[in-house]
């Protein structure tokens, strides 16, 4: 690692050099965590700190969420629970892209933008990727600048354990904390490459897909399941000698978005370009953006779609809460390696090592 990228050589901590230490032997187990100075809060400490605003209280509480551990989840299961009654009153927008996009850089911008009128901003990502290869698409490098040091904004990068289900089901529950702390904005961002777009869609209000103009054909390589659940499509970068093919990026998207079929809101996605490197076209953006609020509201929209999500995420919690508990079980999962390698080997078919394993399971529990 260099050593003058590590945070703690930043000019806040000047007078310290941090090296970058020696990679640590294989001999040192690495689930093995440090045990925690801090004894834990109690739920109510969390919750009244929460309803404070207080952003240290609602960050460790948001640990406490993503966590693991079944002692940390107990005290975080609480502290939703009795946050809930302060939780929904929130615009909740997901704002996806491919990587490259330009979705910290138009985050950073739109945040900036909500906040002048005051109130307060949760940013929140969700990034399964980070499970599989280990590192995130979202990056490390540094996201949103302005909005890190806001006053305002609270910044919170995706949960990074678990599957798909279980990383979007934490970001829903921190949702509920950010809302009982007052914020009143709350932006999701998603990768944009695959599935995790269902899961945001399922916890918004408003659907964001920011695009790119410019390779000719833009509306290929686009899921069309993405561009069917965007309420806004907004082509970034249209700025400098790109503003010609944002326009006509945006043409075709408007046509292409005709041939869809009515959305269930009864409301027409609009196509807008923008440029969030240089702040142009935002505030229309945001207009958009209270066109839909205020048409979904009034015509009961944005009550029967918070409903029905709420349902989803009571099966999906269920469906998570399932899974763990199977695939957790140590027999089960002693006996599923086996199977495992019964199957790879052709030596039983995968029907029969999956009913041998469930009838077990079932006759166990
Ligand atoms: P992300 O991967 O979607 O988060 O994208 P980033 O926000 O990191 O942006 C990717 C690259 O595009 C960066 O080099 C940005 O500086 C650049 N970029 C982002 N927005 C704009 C824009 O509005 N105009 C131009 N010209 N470049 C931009």
């Amino acid at each position: 690692m260099d050593q003058h990228k590590h945070i703690e050589n930043d000019k806040q901590y000047i007078g310290l050099t941090v090296n970058g230490g020696v990679a640590q032997p294989p001999s040192v187990n690495p689930y093995l965590k440090p045990r925690s100075r801090r004894p834990l809060p109690t739920s109510g400490e969390l919750v009244e700190g929460i309803l404070k605003g207080d952003v240290t209280t609602l960050s460790r509480a948001v640990t406490l969420v993503e966590s693991l551990s079944p002692a940390h989840q107990t005290i975080a299961q609480e502290v939703i629970e009795k946050c809930l009654p302060y939780s929904g009153n929130s615009r909740r927008i997901g704002i996806t892209g491919v990587p490259g996009a330009g979705k910290s850089t138009s985050i950073d911008a739109f945040g900036l933008h909500v906040l002048k009128d005051g109130g307060k901003l949760a940013v929140l990502a969700i990034d399964p990727s980070s499970e599989r290869t280990k590192g995130s698409i979202l990056g490390d490098k540094t996201r949103m600048e302005r909005l890190a040091v806001h006053p305002s904004a609270f910044v919170r990068p995706s949960p990074s354990a678990g599957s798909l289900g279980g990383v979007a089901r934490k970001t829903r529950e921190t949702i509920v904390l950010c809302e009982a702390a007052g914020y009143n904005n709350i932006f999701v961002e998603t990768v944009g490459v695959g599935q995790s777009e269902t899961a945001v869609h399922s916890m918004v209000d408003f659907f964001l897909l920011i695009q790119l103009a410019g390779t000719g054909d833009e509306l290929q390589g686009i899921k069309r399941g993405i561009m069917e659940m965007a309420d806004g499509i907004v082509i970034n970068k249209a700025d400098g000698d790109n503003i010609d093919r944002a326009r006509l990026a945006q043409a075709q998207f408007r046509s292409a978005l005709h041939l869809f079929p009515p959305t269930l809101s009864g409301w027409m996605p609009e196509v807008l370009c923008y440029s969030g490197y240089y702040d142009l076209g935002i505030e229309e953006v945001w207009e958009m953006i209270d066109r839909y609020f205020n048409f979904v509201k009034e015509n009961g929209y944005f009550e029967q779609k918070r409903r029905e999500q709420a349902r989803y995420w009571m099966f999906e919690t269920i469906n998570e809460k399932l899974r763990r508990h199977f695939y957790n079980d140590p027999e089960v999962e002693q006996m599923l390696r086996e199977k495992e390698v019964r199957v790879l080997n052709n030596q039983q078919s995968s029907f029969t090592a999956a009913r041998d394993v469930l009838d077990f399971y079932f006759s166990h529990h």
